[in-house]
């Protein structure tokens, strides 16, 4: 007999079907981001959605075998995953935990923090965070978090190589200074080592299951891991969508976040996970798509943690 207590589990695939082809039509809205070459090729067309729901009922919609680059969707799990490494005090000595009101990428904002990353999903706080992964080089690194990610997830992440030339292929300026700047200020202490690690996670990839079985883990957290769970997830209420975070609260209220690939992750506490994938971005960086779906499912649903 099944048991089902999810709210999810009573979406209907017909549903599903409409909402992602409409999300598809409103994307046309969107950019796709010029700066790196590989993501600037992807077809504004592409969309992928998987929900998984706690009770096991999994629903999906497009072009599920796609891989894509989680770019900064990897921020809450190099988070989760320092946070169970070195504890919570090292995290937070290295980087705070407030909402950002400028850009992803601000200078700005790191300068009027006085050199101080405002919180982990934004690029400065992931840069700084990504110099704490243990291992003697980038690559070491990114295949600690990679190998304790899919562990934990059961998921089948990997590099996307091509996608990491793309990414190294045009200086990112923007990273460098903040970086540089961190190093000033006493938040960094090698910038190089603290890039390439950077970009290597955030190259880490996978499909929409992958992102889904990402989003479990913090709605699954077993005994050792809720704490930082709930740390993360709080993290991605307040700045997963970066300066949208609070907007978003209002409209959908999921813990969620995005990446520059047009990846979407949204988490619902008790219930299940989210993982989209549409390429075109709005002016803040999140994947116009991504957002109308996560929207119609939430209202409708109720699945809002404010309802
Ligand atoms: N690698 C990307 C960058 O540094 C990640 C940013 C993002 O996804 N918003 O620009």
């Amino acid at each position: 007999m099944n048991t089902s207590t999810s709210k999810l589990s009573s979406l209907q695939p017909e549903q599903l079907a409409a909402w992602a082809k409409e999300a598809i039509n409103r994307s046309k809205s969107g950019q796709v981001p010029a700066y790196v070459p590989l993501l600037a090729e992807a077809d504004r067309e592409w969309f992928a959605v998987q929900i998984q729901a706690i009770d096991g009922e999994i629903l999906s919609w497009g072009s599920i075998d796609r891989t894509f680059p989680l770019m900064s969707a990897v921020k809450p799990f190099v988070l989760l995953y320092l946070l169970c490494e070195l504890g919570e005090k090292t995290v937070f000595d290295g980087v705070g935990c407030d909402a950002s009101e400028l850009a992803f990428n601000s200078l700005t904002q790191l300068e009027i923090d006085r050199g101080k990353p405002r919180n982990p999903m934004i690029n400065s706080g992931a840069i700084a965070l990504a110099s704490l992964i243990p291992g003697n080089n980038a690559a070491a690194r990114c295949q600690n978090l990679r190998t304790w990610l899919n562990q934990q997830a059961n998921s089948q992440l990997f590099v996307d190589e091509l996608m990491l030339d793309s990414v190294n292929q045009k200086r990112n300026q923007n990273n460098r200074d903040l970086a540089l700047a961190m190093v000033k200020s006493g938040y960094l202490q090698n910038s190089e080592i603290a890039l390439e690690t950077y970009n290597q996670v955030c190259c880490l990839s996978g499909t929409v299951e992958d992102l889904a079985k990402l989003g479990m883990v913090l709605v699954n957290s077993g005994e050792s891991l809720w704490e930082n769970c709930r740390t993360v997830k709080a993290l991605m209420a307040t700045c997963g969508l970066y300066e949208a975070s609070g907007r978003f609260a209002l409209r959908v209220g999921l813990p969620a976040k995005s990446g520059v690939s047009g990846a979407l992750l949204a988490v619902i506490p008790g219930e299940g996970a989210i993982g989209c994938y549409s390429p075109p971005l709005d002016r803040e960086g999140n994947s116009v798509g991504g957002l109308f779906l996560l929207e119609q499912i939430a209202k409708n649903l109720r699945l809002s943690v404010f309802d």
